[in-house]
């Protein structure tokens, strides 16, 4: 009977102490991982957790290493209780060589007891320490060793098997607490990098969240905007202190549609200057599909004043010798009828000669009408608003344009919602600027393709847009089409002038609206043009 409670006595003696160690372990390991929980700043991790180690298993010195991957070496990052600082200039052990190599290649926890500084080592002034008892384990992180944390004593068999045990705990511990301080400093250092980028450069930039909030500004659009980012950020654009009409035509980019291309535009400030918008959708992976989401936009401005009025210099340069050099052209043409008509004409090389003459001439003529009409649109001369029915208007520009359609066998739709109101429009010039938008849709589209012309409302504005399937245009030429003379083709076959889209925008101008364009190489285009709905159009 006594010898059976003796056994019991003892059996429950081993059990609470058994118990008791394992609450220890578990008591260290929770001081270490609140100790190095506290800061994500990767030095002052790596030193709260050697210390709070060090306390944990009671030794005197310890070291932590850290992998660096890309030199391929373990690098002593934290050190306590050593005779040498290897840290200042630090102790860079290449991987594979010396204890640490060990360590790391079988991936296990090494002791030496009664380390007599024998053997030889990777750092052979490690030497001049003082340590007789050492201990290595290596820390994970994320399913690899991303180093070492090491416990040193000046005594002899320091170190046992529970030791041991926590030193191996622990490490896993203080490895995730430094890496998760690494990749935080790592991610605040791209953040940097990134945002010193997008200060210094020369292009404002705005970048908003999916709903249109802003989420950043940067110090350039700042300037060009006049505004503060301060009273910008996370405003919805709708509500952002901008120049209304920058305001205006940015929602309208960001309620677009075609969220998968840029939108391009250009607008006037009111102390003169014109700034050139690009708006494009920024995507992210879906974390639910295959598929990629829009997260937001961002806004680049670039001020293009400079631009502008060099174009301008040119026009007027164009237009004053266009003015001289209609006369001579009529009255040579004049002569040619003439010469035609006389006694030259009865010869049929002569009369040929003739004609490819005045099909020369003629044409240059029409390259001159083309940049007297731009003249005209800009004055203002000619140009006479009536109340205008737009569906008869759409009806007499697509039987115009039907000829090309059959010749290039482009198949042809028409989408108009039913209850537009009359409009106060110059008839024959938004004739003219459809049929353009249209005879480009013809000539730039492979035979068999398709052509949409579509009108559609949106607030106070009515929108003309003609969609083709044809050879889209590249992104940096987009923002310069509507430029004069300005020709993205390279293809020598396809005659033009350059001037068909700046007559475009010229009417639209003329009328309060504007062009834009939404284009993908390989994907067609959208020409655009919008129109104010409002009586307020016969005041522009
Ligand atoms: P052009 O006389 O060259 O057609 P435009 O001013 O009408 O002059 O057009 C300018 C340029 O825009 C063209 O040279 C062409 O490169 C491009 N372009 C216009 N419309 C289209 C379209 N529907 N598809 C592809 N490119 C187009």
């Amino acid at each position: 009977m006594v010898e059976n409670a003796d056994r019991l006595i003892r059996q429950n003696r081993l059990l609470t102490e058994d118990l008791n160690r394992r609450t220890d372990h578990l008591a260290a390991i929770g001081t270490v991982a609140a100790a190095v929980s506290q800061s994500l700043d990767l030095n002052r991790t790596l030193h709260t957790a050697l210390q709070a180690v060090l306390n944990t298993v009671g030794a005197e010195a310890g070291g932590i290493s850290l992998i660096d991957e890309a030199a391929g070496e373990v690098v002593l990052r934290a050190q306590h209780g050593w005779v040498q600082d290897f840290v200042t200039k630090p102790m860079r052990i290449p991987l594979g060589e010396g204890m640490s190599g060990h360590v790391i290649a079988n991936d296990t926890v090494i002791v030496e007891n009664d380390f007599d500084h024998s053997e030889p080592l990777a750092v052979p002034s490690f030497h001049n320490e003082p340590f007789r008892s050492l201990a290595m384990a290596p820390m994970h992180a994320r399913g690899k060793i991303v180093g070492i944390l090491s416990i040193m004593s000046r005594s002899t068999n320091k170190f046992n098997a529970e030791t041991i045990e926590v030193l191996r705990a622990v490490a896993d511990t203080v490895g995730i607490a430094l890496d998760n301080a690494r990749l935080y400093e790592a991610s605040v250092e791209n953040e940097t990098q990134l945002s010193a980028v997008l200060h210094s450069t020369a292009d404002g930039i705005i970048a908003t969240h999916q709903n249109g909030r802003i989420r950043l500004i940067n110090q350039t659009a700042e300037y060009l905007l006049n505004v503060e980012s301060e009273d910008m950020l996370d405003l919805p654009l709708r509500e952002a202190p901008l120049p209304a009409n920058i305001r205006d035509s940015l929602l309208f980019a960001l309620s677009s549609r075609a969220e998968e291309s840029n939108n391009i535009f250009r607008v006037s400030l009111e102390d003169e200057r014109i700034l050139s918008v690009v708006v494009s959708p920024i995507y992210v992976e879906s974390q639910v599909d295959q598929d990629s989401v829009t997260d937001g936009w961002v806004i680049v401005l670039q001020d293009v004043t400079h631009l502008h009025q060099a174009e301008k210099a040119r026009t007027q340069f164009i237009q004053a010798a266009a003015h001289d050099m209609r006369n001579p052209l009529g009255v040579t043409l004049n002569a040619l009828d003439m010469l035609k008509n006389a006694s030259a004409g009865q010869d049929p090389t002569a009369r040929e000669i003739i004609d490819i003459a005045a099909t020369g001439v003629s044409r240059i003529q029409s390259l001159i009408d083309d940049l007297l009409n731009l003249e005209h649109l800009e004055s203002g001369y000619g140009f006479s608003l009536q109340r205008v029915d737009v569906y008869p208007l759409v009806e007499k520009v697509s039987a115009e344009i039907s000829p090309r359609l059959v010749e290039k066998k482009l198949t042809y739709r028409v989408d108009l919602p039913p209850d537009i109101p009359d409009l106060h429009l110059d008839e024959d010039w938004i004739a003219r600027a459809l049929l353009n938008y249209l005879e480009n849709a013809c000539k730039y589209t492979q035979h068999g393709g398709e052509i949409t012309l579509r009108l559609f409302m949106n607030d106070s504005l009515l929108h003309v847009e003609v969609i083709d399937n044809g050879p889209g245009i590249p992104v940096e030429a987009q923002s310069r089409l509507f430029e004069r003379f300005y020709r993205a083709t390279d293809d020598s076959t396809v005659e033009g002038t350059g001037l068909g889209l700046a007559i475009v925008k010229s009417v639209a101008e003329a009328h309060g609206g504007g062009v834009y364009i939404r284009s993908k190489p390989g994907q067609g285009s959208t020409f655009g043009l919008t129109l104010m709905i409002t009586s307020d159009a016969a005041a522009v």
